[in-house]
C-alpha cells in the first residue's frame, strides 16, 4: 500500500497528481518492471542502468542518484513487508507545466513505484503459450523504455481476443520483439534474436539469456529473422521480467517444432530458475 514517490512514502490513496501533468497528456515519461523473488530483486542492476539510459535519452532528471534509487527500492520492500514473489512498478514522468509540446527545462519529475504480488506463471511456462503476429508500428527508439505504449497495448489486445498470450511484431516481415517481451528462434541449436539496435527494447533477460547460451556453449546469434522463418523453426520462446522464459508452440496457425517446448528452452528454464535463486520447493 506504500507508493515510493519523489519525495516520500505515501499511502497508495494519497497519491495526487495535477491536472497539466505531461505523463498523463503526452505519456511524457519512463519506468520500469522489477521482478523480486522472495523479496529479493532479481537483476536490479541492469534494471537501475536502462532507467538512466531511458532518462537520459529523453533528457529527464531522476529525482535520485543512483545510490539513493537503490536505498529507496530496498525500502520500498520493506515497507510493504514483501516476502514473496512480486513486481515492482516504477515510473518516472517529466512533471507538472501549462500544456505545451515543448517542455521547459525546470520541471521537476515525477516518480512513483509501487509493489505487487506476482505469483510465477508456472502452468503457462510448463506448458507453452500461443502466439499471433502484428504489424510493428512503433517508432525507432524503443531502447528506451518510455510510457509511449499505445501500439503495445493494441497488438496485447489483439493477441488477448484471439486467445493468445502475446503478439509478435514484425516490419515487413522482419521480427523485432513482441508487445511486451523479447522474442527467440532455435533451427538446429543456434538461439537467433534480433540485435539489440535502438528498434527494440534491451530486456535485462534477454542479456542474461545471451550468458546462459556462452556458460552452456549454445550459440546465440543477434540475427534478425523473418515471420517465414518460423515454418523451419524447433523451438520459439520469449522472454520478460514478468513472463521469465516462455516456450511459444503457436505462431498464428502455424505449430512450431513438434508443439512441445524444446530441449534448449527448458534448459534455459533451469538456467533462470538457478540465476534467479529459485529454489525446487517453491
Ligand atoms: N520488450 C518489450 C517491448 C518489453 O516491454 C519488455 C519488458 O516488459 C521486454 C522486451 C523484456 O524486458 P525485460 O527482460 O527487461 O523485462
Amino acid at each position: 500500500d506504500h507508493v515510493l514517490t519523489e519525495n516520500d512514502f505515501v499511502h497508495q490513496n494519497n497519491l495526487r497528481y495535477p491536472f497539466e501533468e505531461r505523463g498523463l497528456q503526452f505519456g511524457d515519461g519512463i519506468y520500469e518492471v522489477i521482478r523480486v523473488y522472495g523479496g529479493k530483486y532479481y537483476l536490479i542492476d541492469e534494471h537501475v542502468e536502462r532507467l538512466y539510459r531511458s532518462a537520459e535519452a529523453v533528457k529527464i532528471e531522476v529525482p535520485y542518484k543512483k545510490e539513493e534509487m537503490y536505498e529507496r527500492l530496498n525500502q520500498l520492500l520493506q515497507q510493504n513487508k514483501v516476502e514473496s514473489d512480486a513486481k515492482v512498478y516504477l515510473q518516472i514522468t517529466r512533471g507538472s507545466a501549462p500544456r505545451d509540446h515543448a517542455f521547459p527545462l525546470d520541471t521537476d519529475a515525477n516518480l512513483y513505484a509501487y509493489v505487487k504480488d506476482l505469483p510465477r506463471a508456472i502452468d503457462k511456462m510448463w506448458d507453452g503459450v500461443e502466439t499471433i503476429t502484428q504489424h510493428d508500428v512503433r517508432w525507432d527508439w524503443c531502447y528506451i523504455k518510455s510510457l509511449n505504449l499505445l501500439p503495445n497495448v493494441l497488438a496485447k489486445q489483439a493477441a488477448t481476443e484471439e486467445g493468445c498470450y502475446e503478439a509478435v511484431l514484425h516490419k515487413d516481415g522482419e521480427v523485432t520483439e513482441c508487445s511486451s517481451s523479447n522474442v527467440y528462434l532455435v533451427r538446429n541449436g543456434k538461439v537467433y534474436t534480433h540485435p539489440a539496435k535502438k528498434n527494440i527494447l534491451h530486456g535485462c533477460v534477454r542479456m542474461r539469456i545471451e550468458e546462459f547460451c556462452r556458460q552452456e556453449g549454445i550459440t546465440f546469434k543477434e540475427e534478425s529473422f523473418r515471420i517465414e522463418d518460423f515454418q523451419y523453426a524447433n523451438e520459439v520462446f520469449l522472454t520478460s521480467s514478468t513472463s521469465e522464459v516462455m516456450p511459444i508452440l503457436k505462431v498464428d496457425e502455424l505449430t512450431i517444432g513438434n508443439g512441445e517446448p524444446g530441449r534448449i528452452t527448458r534448459r534455459l528454464q533451469e538456467l533462470y530458475e538457478e540465476d534467479a535463486g529459485i529454489s525446487e520447493d517453491q
